[in-house]
């Protein structure tokens, strides 16, 4: 476990009952530690049915296999959680995937409906059977969806990543004004260069290099896509903002977009030298 989980003393999320999805490695499981670290039943719902299942066993979290693209597995997951626990607090949407690089111009349709079944309509489904179980549970829940940089600027991801991540803003947005009523809170946060599993397969398919490995991506990322040189991004650092938006911290926060980019889309670093 990092140092950064070890630190952290309070329980934050104590009683609460967590639905991470994409949560058996990665971003996903660097929550899912964070999320049980801090008090809440954490369920991990995803499709790597080896990993996942062995985090939970560490973290003492629960597994359920959930392809976020169907909605029936979705709705199954969410179900099942609160038959479980009685109840849904949290249903952080965060599986995802980065899809086909390469030009417009010959972009499969195929693969980009693939892409937009797992990084929108899973977050979809998520937001719509979670705020069905908080509103009959009468619960105030915290729903927090994974956007991404490429959000906010053009290529840093394929064209349909793009789009969709574009597309997980615009419903948190649309569903934090719908459900604010029901004291239910709907935000997203947008990491950039975390070293997963997904950014090094995503350089290794750019640079045509298959030996490229974490590191590599993080020297990258340490250099050039952060203003913060020398530091790249961590999953912790994202889990850490996951978790301020689904506890009571950021009760007074909704449709909103946290963006853990190290000031990356923040600035254009090309006009530096002014301030030599
Ligand atoms: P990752 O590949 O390590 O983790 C993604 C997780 O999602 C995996 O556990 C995977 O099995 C799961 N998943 C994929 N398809 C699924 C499906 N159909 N159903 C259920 N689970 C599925 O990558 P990560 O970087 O940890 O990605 C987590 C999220 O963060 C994604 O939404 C990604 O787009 C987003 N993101 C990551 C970065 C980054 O720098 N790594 C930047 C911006 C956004």
């Amino acid at each position: 476990m990092s140092s950064s989980l070890c630190n952290s003393k309070s329980n934050r999320l104590k009683g609460k009952v967590a639905i991470i999805t994409g949560g058996a490695r990665g971003i996903g499981a660097a929550a899912a530690r964070l999320f049980a670290l801090h008090g809440a039943h954490v369920t991990v719902a995803d499709i790597l049915d080896d990993e996942g299942p062995a985090l939970c066993t560490k973290i003492g979290a629960r597994y359920m296999h959930c392809d976020v693209s169907l909605e029936s597995d979705v709705a199954a997951t969410v179900r099942s959680t609160v038959a479980q626990h009685g109840c849904l607090d949290i249903m952080f949407n965060n599986a995802g995937i980065a899809g086909q690089l390469g030009s417009i111009t010959h972009l499969n349709s195929k693969l980009m409906q693939n892409l937009l079944s797992v990084n929108l309509c899973g977050p979809v489904y998520g937001i719509k059977h979670a705020a069905q179980a908080m509103i009959k549970g009468r619960v105030q829940g915290s729903i927090v969806c994974t956007a991404s940089s490429a959000a906010l600027m053009g290529g840093l991801g394929s064209h349909a990543y793009t789009m969709s991540k574009e597309a997980v803003v615009g419903i948190v947005r649309s569903a934090a004004c719908e459900l604010g009523v029901h004291g239910i809170r709907v935000n997203c946060v947008s990491p950039h260069g975390v070293a997963s599993d997904m950014l090094v397969g995503a350089y290794r398919e750019i640079l045509g290099r298959e030996d490229l490995g974490a590191e590599a991506v993080d020297r990258v990322v340490a250099e050039s896509g952060s203003l913060l040189k020398g530091r790249s991004a961590t999953p912790e650092d994202v889990a850490n903002a996951a978790l301020f938006l689904a506890s009571d911290e950021s009760g007074f926060v909704t449709g909103h977009n946290l963006v853990v980019d190290g000031g990356f889309t923040s600035a254009c670093n090309t006009m530096s030298f002014i301030y030599q």
